[in-house]
């Protein structure tokens, strides 16, 4: 029950499933549970030895205090070459802005440009925090289905019928969360071909262009025709490892950014000085770690869907990118959200039900692969039993 002193305006958002599982998780291990952590999507990497010194140096060379809102210029810099290099995006500074995270973009490009009744077309599933600040700036979402059997890409005929004279706004996240899957480049310029001469912004989620195992995470902004309608959102968290510093950025037109700025101005003055400059040295530095790192996750995700593909019960499809793997549980009977509670209460693994990110994911469960391999081989024996147990 939310208490009548709470602001109407705050009342759309929602929570984010993954920290609520994972406090939930957390509490069962304080009772003396062993519990194999599957839940959150942080890599169970420390962040790159490099990266940990900059921020070191940076702390005793004084980067403790404020820096200009949309971040530090060296930062911008490096980023706007990163942007060119990797994403094949011609970027200038002026069109970056360093926020705390990836998720500020979201946030902060939803509220710059959607207007109340304006929708917004996103993917189903698809991360949570999309759909819940769609809602709270007023916004209608429009799901998108990603469906198993089109290996959870776009299907471009049904996306042709989502778009409406009041489309204001489209998500896409490449690799994506919670399926693995990856939009081909083809699927991407069919996509862009159709809205390209429309009203239409984008929103790049690629916190995950990294790690993909088999394709290439293409960026829409990539093609010139539709850079000045597109915002991308990175981070570094997934790629370098790095959740816990805060730090991300949002590339897009300068009008874009100006009004991101004033966002961030009003909640948060500037991301943290310190993890600005780790993030050159993440961007610049040895690239080693970061290859090293979606090697890893590339061989788990692969032990884990064949493995889960051999439970009675279960069948999965093999993810192409980010590190999640997306089962289908519905030969078990049980409901997304019934198998994710028991499995964490009678099975000890903690995952997420595929409800979390849309009612697409109905007969779904979420696995996180930022675990050890061995613990992702018990993970697997765990649920096997627990699988034997609900279907006897
Ligand atoms: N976008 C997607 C698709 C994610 O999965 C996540 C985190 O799980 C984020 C954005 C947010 O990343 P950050 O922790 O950098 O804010």
């Amino acid at each position: 029950m939310i208490p009548n002193y709470i602001a109407q305006r705050a009342r759309p958002l929602e929570n984010e499933s993954a920290f609520e599982v994972l406090s939930k998780a957390k509490a069962l291990e304080q009772q003396g549970h062993n519990i194999v952590r599957l839940e959150i999507g942080q890599p169970d990497f420390k962040t790159p030895e490099n990266i940990i010194n900059a921020a070191y140096k940076a702390m005793n060379d004084g980067f403790t205090g404020y820096t200009p809102t949309v971040g530090l210029l060296e930062t911008r810099q490096a980023i706007a070459e990163y942007v060119q290099k990797y994403k094949k995006v011609p970027a200038d500074y002026e069109e970056v802005i360093v926020v705390p995270g990836g998720k500020p973009i979201i946030f902060f490009s939803i509220l710059a440009l959607v207007n109340k009744g304006d929708e917004v077309i996103y993917p189903d599933p698809g991360f949570p925090i999309y759909r819940s600040c769609i809602k709270y700036a007023g916004g209608v979402p429009v799901p998108m289905p990603l469906l198993e059997e089109n290996d959870f890409r776009v299907d471009i005929e049904n996306f042709k019928n989502l778009i409406t004279d009041k489309t204001k706004m489209i998500i896409l996240n490449n690799p994506a969360n919670p399926t693995g899957g990856v939009l081909t480049k083809e699927d991407i310029i069919q996509i862009a071909e159709i809205i390209k001469d429309k009203d239409i912004f984008v929103l790049s989620d690629e916190v995950y262009d990294r790690i993909v195992f088999e394709g290439e995470a293409f960026s829409i902004a990539a093609l010139p025709y539709m850079k000045d309608k597109t915002i991308i959102l990175d981070s570094f968290s997934k790629t370098y490892a790095m959740p816990g510093w805060r730090i991300g950025y949002g590339v897009a037109n300068k009008d874009i950014i100006k009004q991101i700025e004033l966002l961030m101005v009003n909640s948060n003055s500037c991301a943290a000085a310190f993890s600005q400059i780790a993030a050159i040295e993440a961007l610049t530095g040895p690239q080693d770690k970061v290859t090293e790192m979606a090697a890893a996750f590339s061989e788990r995700r692969a032990y884990m869907a064949q493995a889960l593909n051999e439970v009675k019960g279960m069948s999965c499809r093999m993810p192409h990118g980010a590190f999640y793997v997306f089962a289908n549980i519905k030969e078990t009977g049980l409901s997304s959200a019934e198998y994710a509670h028991r499995l964490l209460y009678e099975g000890k693994v903690a995952a997420l039900s595929g409800t979390s990110f849309g009612a697409n994911g109905e007969g779904f469960i979420r696995f996180s692969c930022a675990n050890s391999l061995d613990n992702i081989k018990e993970a697997v024996r765990r649920i096997e039993k627990f699988n034997q147990t609900i279907m006897a």
